[in-house]
């Protein structure tokens, strides 16, 4: 028995599932999540000390690569000066200040510790602001695991629960809750008309992903979006992206920054905290100012704005504005997808690539889809057996076919010529 089985029985004894997040398991592929022991650049090693190439990097945040050296000694500068105070720094400022020119819908921000508490956090301020309880989300986008967001939620519940018709998708959250939550198709511009014609006077918010990336990575059509803006200023509600995911990942400026439209309220995590539990939301200062100390909408946090986290993140963001960056990462993740895209074609093996920035979707279906409908349409048990074999040659995928993937910019042409290598072996297995 390797060291990864024997870590996980003795995890599953006292960590449900012997995971601290459900989409860390391997359900719905099979076998042992492999316990990360270390990592450099695009690739960890496991338990056996087994090395994978890396396409998750830690959902999104390791966009530098692991370990940076840079992050690393920030990191280690902020702790030896203590890791937290329940009063401001400096840093702090900073980190809102660089994050304010970097996406100019954010006058002012908020700093949490996780992009759940930034979304639950940036709902209620719009229903503080607006007075209404109504918001809608789209089916297939996750905004964390706040109860009123649980509804549709995308990948993690999409693999693990039994998510029927109009009911939370967890267990838990009382429908109580829920039915201030209206649930539409994602991309579906008619279905938001029709549901602001009806009570466009009662909605507080529309929260959406402007690239869904917790369906695997599927891309809001440009008028779907437009009609998401004109239709929440026409009736006062408040329009919140959510790009946890997408902030600093898809571009510098966010999803928001390639689609020309702008929010009131953008959701941040991952990448800005460059791994460390680091979060935010932000938006209109009208809005903003309804927030605690200022305004009557509560929102707090012992450890807000902590100070490592804050140096992580402030290094992580001064390498991601280096000249060429995106660039260059957008370059090497679309190299990856035709690469990928080649080896299933010359398997025969019906499959679709997508990417933006360093972000990217593979489906084992012959076309891009464009809503939750079409991305559950899938070949899963092809997937099943892709990922077991490009774990064993050593390249780590989400284990899930709803979920996207990630690269960073260690992600060179070499390794991602070692993945496609992979992939043609892997695709080869599969075919037989
Ligand atoms: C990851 C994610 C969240 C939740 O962030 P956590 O830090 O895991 O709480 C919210 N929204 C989107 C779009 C995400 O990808």
């Amino acid at each position: 028995m390797g060291q990864n089985e024997v870590l996980f029985e003795r995890a599953q004894k006292v960590i449900p599932g012997g995971v601290n997040s459900p989409v860390r398991a391997f359900r719905q592929v099979g076998g042992v999540p492999r316990f990360v022991s270390k990592a450099s650049g695009p690739y960890f090693w496991d338990a056996d000390n087994k090395r994978y190439i890396d396409l998750i990097m830690s959902w999104g945040p390791m966009i530098a690569g692991h370990a940076h050296p840079e992050i690393v000694e920030a990191v280690q500068k902020a702790a030896a000066t203590s890791f937290s105070f329940g009063a401001p720094t400096e840093g702090e400022i900073e980190l809102a200040e660089r994050i304010c020119s970097l996406m100019p819908s954010i006058e002012q921000i908020r700093m949490v510790s996780s992009g759940t508490e930034a979304t639950m956090s940036a709902l209620r301020l719009a229903r503080g602001y607006t007075g209404r309880d109504l918001i809608v989300k789209f089916e297939g986008c996750y905004h964390g695991h706040a109860d009123s967001l649980l509804v549709k939620a995308g990948s993690g519940l999409l693999t693990f629960a039994d998510s029927t018709q109009n009911a939370p998708s967890s267990s838990g959250v009382p429908q109580d809750v829920v039915k201030h939550t209206l649930v539409l198709p994602y991309n579906d511009t008619a279905a938001l008309e029709a549901i602001f014609q009806k009570q466009g006077d009662q909605i507080a918010a529309v929260i959406l992903e402007p690239i869904a990336g917790n369906m695997n990575l599927i891309k809001a059509k440009p008028e779907f979006l437009a009609a998401a803006r004109k239709l929440t200023s026409q009736h006062g509600a408040v329009l919140i992206y959510d790009e946890v995911m997408t902030g600093f990942r898809v571009a510098l400026g966010g999803a928001q920054s390639l689609q020309g439209i702008t929010p009131d309220l953008t959701c941040l995590g991952k990448v800005m905290g460059g791994g460390m539990p680091m979060a935010a939301f932000g938006g209109k200062k009208e809005i903003m100012s309804k927030l605690a100390p200022l305004g009557a909408v509560y929102q707090a946090g012992t450890l807000s704005g902590n100070p490592v986290a804050v140096a992580a993140g402030l290094k992580t963001l001064e390498i991601v504005a280096r000249e060429g960056f995106y660039e260059c990462l957008a370059g090497q993740t679309q190299k990856l997808m035709s690469g990928l895209k080649m080896a299933a074609d010359q398997a025969s093996i019906p499959f679709a690539v997508d990417s933006v920035g360093g972000m990217f979707g593979f489906y084992f279906t012959s076309a891009v889809p464009t809503s939750f409908a079409e991305v559950t349409q899938s070949n899963i048990e092809a997937f099943k057996h892709f990922f077991h074999a490009m774990l064993d040659e050593g390249v780590y995928l989400a284990p899930s076919a709803y979920e996207a993937g990630f690269t960073s910019i260690t992600h060179d042409n070499a390794v991602v010529d070692q993945i496609v290598k992979a992939a043609q072996k892997s695709f080869q297995k599969i075919q037989k």
